[in-house]
């Protein structure tokens, strides 16, 4: 088998983002947004109490006079940078994994440097035995 061999549309590059139907939770979830000035992030699903931003609000839904509530910064100016609070897979590998696919990042981090720290703990703690 020879790489001449194989049909050329099985050797074209095709991002992720191409196939309609296959997209992660992730990219399917409302995106968050940071200011690119400050660093502050907007999560749609906490919305912003300064501002009087209800929860669920998408940041696309947000007036175009809204300012980033540390800063001021105009709208312009935040940066999409996905969503923060969705499991990173796609919606049919939710079953799998013992529960851990259906975690987002940050509690999968949570998860394993926790479960590192609490064994770290438990080996310090033999020093205890006499
Ligand atoms: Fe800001």
């Amino acid at each position: 088998m020879f790489i001449k061999d194989i049909p050329p549309k099985f050797l074209e590059f095709r991002p992720m983002s191409d196939h309609p139907t296959e997209k992660t939770l992730a990219e399917l979830a409302p995106s968050s947004y940071e200011c690119r000035a400050c660093g502050y992030v907007y999560d749609p699903s906490r919305g912003d109490n300064k501002t009087n931003v209800a929860a669920g609000v998408n940041f696309e839904q947000l007036p175009t006079q809204w300012h980033c509530p540390v800063c001021g910064a105009s709208k312009a100016l935040f940066t999409d940078i996905g969503s923060q609070n969705a499991p990173s897979g796609f919606s049919e590998n939710l079953k799998y994994g013992l529960g851990v696919n259906t975690l987002t990042p940050s509690q999968k981090n949570l998860l394993i440097f926790g479960a590192l720290a609490l064994g770290m703990i438990f080996l310090l703690s033999l020093y205890g035995l006499q």
